[in-house]
This record gives C-alpha cells, structure tokens and sequence, in this order.
C-alpha cells in the first residue's frame, strides 16, 4: 500500500490495518534510491500476503536489501527468516534482538507466553533468523540517500530499538511498539516489559524531532508527529504512565 513516494505499508494486521496476516504488525518499506529498507518483519504467517502487496504496488522483493528489526516479538520477528532466504537481504537488530531472533529463544521474545495466553495460536511455529549486522545506538548507517539511526527504546520489551530514518525530504521515526498515535504505549504483563524504562524511553522519544511517526500499530502520522511523543511526556512529567494500546 502505497504512503508517499517512498513510503509503502506492506504488511499491517488485526492491530492495523488488516491488510495481511492478522498476526503482522505494520511493516513498513521505505525507499533509498535504487533499494527499499523494510522495518520489521511480521509474524511469517502468510509471505503470500506480504507478496501479493508488493506486487500491487510494483516492488520487486529482491530489491529490498535491508531489514531493520525493533525488538523480538513474534509479530515484528517472526517473518524475517522468510524475507532473508527470499532475497539475500541485510539483517539488522540490537544486542539482545540479534541473539534472540538467530537462536530462536522463545522465553527471551515472549512467545511460550503469549502463546500460553493465547494471543498466538498454539500451532504458531518461530522460524529463527540470523542477524547480518548488530546495531549500536548513536552510530548512524548510510544506505543510498537515506540515514538510518539507531535508538535505545527499552520499556515495552528490554530490547527494543526504535528507528530515525532522515531521507532527503523526511525525517521518520519507525517506532515499533515505543510509541503510537495519541500518545499511546503498549504495557503488558511479561517479562520483558518494564514501565520505569518505559517513561524514559518517552522522554527520550520527546527530545528527538521527527516529521512522521511510523509505528508497529494502528495508525501511523506524516505531519508533526513529534505531538505524539509531546502527548505521551504529558503523562509521564505527571508521573502517570500513558495510556496503553493493549
Ligand atoms: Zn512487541
């Protein structure tokens, strides 16, 4: 689905836009030039889905050569196998993501337990992945025209990255599960999740000036997004915790 130029939706389920698997979270690609950068991966439920949209929108999946992962649940990691056989891509994830995802480690991502509580079906298979490059908040990678930042986004999950990426006419935070439109969080009971790390991440997020914010559901924002971020520290200056999508 195609945003803007350069900016494709395609991949979103049931906390989205139901575009594919209803397990997916929003999948963004984003244009560098000659290649496309994907942000997440989905669950890897249904590639076909995935590949139906690109080819609604004219994007041939080889020339997707990067893909940035946020954190290791399911819904964002689980595709990424899929997307690395398929086209040779780059995979690139933080620290803690990186070990996860290539070993596979279900208790480390949540899964047994999610899975226990049933927001995954209990036939959900995690296809491990290995991850090409482990990225390192502050360093700031150069694909084609476009900048990739790294940014320590832990709260949601200990290893969540979230994503400024400066194009030529944007700046765009691919967020993940750090941030949603209206200032939203996204808070669960497991393991992973710490609420005190989450309200500093918001703070860090509220010092950080981008134009779109991109997250992992529901809705997404190309103008001004920064107010999202702004709407979330409201909360967390009050020293409540903002409101959460789940
Ligand atoms: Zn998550």
């Amino acid at each position: 689905m195609r945003i803007d130029r350069g900016l494709h939706l395609v991949m979103s389920g049931g906390g989205g836009f139901d575009l594919t698997d209803a397990f997916d979270c929003n999948v963004f690609l984003v244009g560098s030039g000659e290649e496309w950068l994907m942000f997440d991966a989905g669950a890897g439920r249904d590639p076909a889905g995935a590949a139906a949209v690109l080819a609604e929108d004219g994007i041939d999946p080889m020339s997707i050569r990067h893909l940035f992962l946020t954190h290791g649940h399911a819904d964002h990691s689980g595709g990424a196998a899929h997307w690395r056989d398929l086209a040779g891509l780059t995979v690139h994830a933080g620290q803690q993501t990186a070990a996860m995802v290539a070993s596979g480690d279900e208790n480390g991502i949540s899964l047994g337990r999610a899975r226990a509580a049933g927001v995954y079906p209990m036939d959900y298979v995690y296809s491990p992945c290995p991850v090409d490059h482990v990225v390192v908040p502050g360093e700031s990678i150069r694909i084609g025209d476009v900048s990739v930042q790294p940014i320590a986004t832990p709260g949601h999950s200990h290893d969540h990255i979230s994503y400024v990426v400066t194009t030529p006419t944007r700046r765009l935070l691919l967020g993940g599960d750090a941030l949603f439109h209206g200032g939203k969080v996204a808070i669960q009971d497991i393991e992973d999740c710490d609420v005190s790390a989450y309200c500093r991440t918001i703070r860090t997020l509220a010092t950080i000036e981008f134009d779109a914010l991109l997250p992992g559901h529901l809705t997404f924002s190309l103008k001004d997004g920064h107010r999202h971020a702004k709407a979330a520290l409201t909360y967390v200056e009050a020293l409540h915790i903002p409101p959460s999508i789940i």
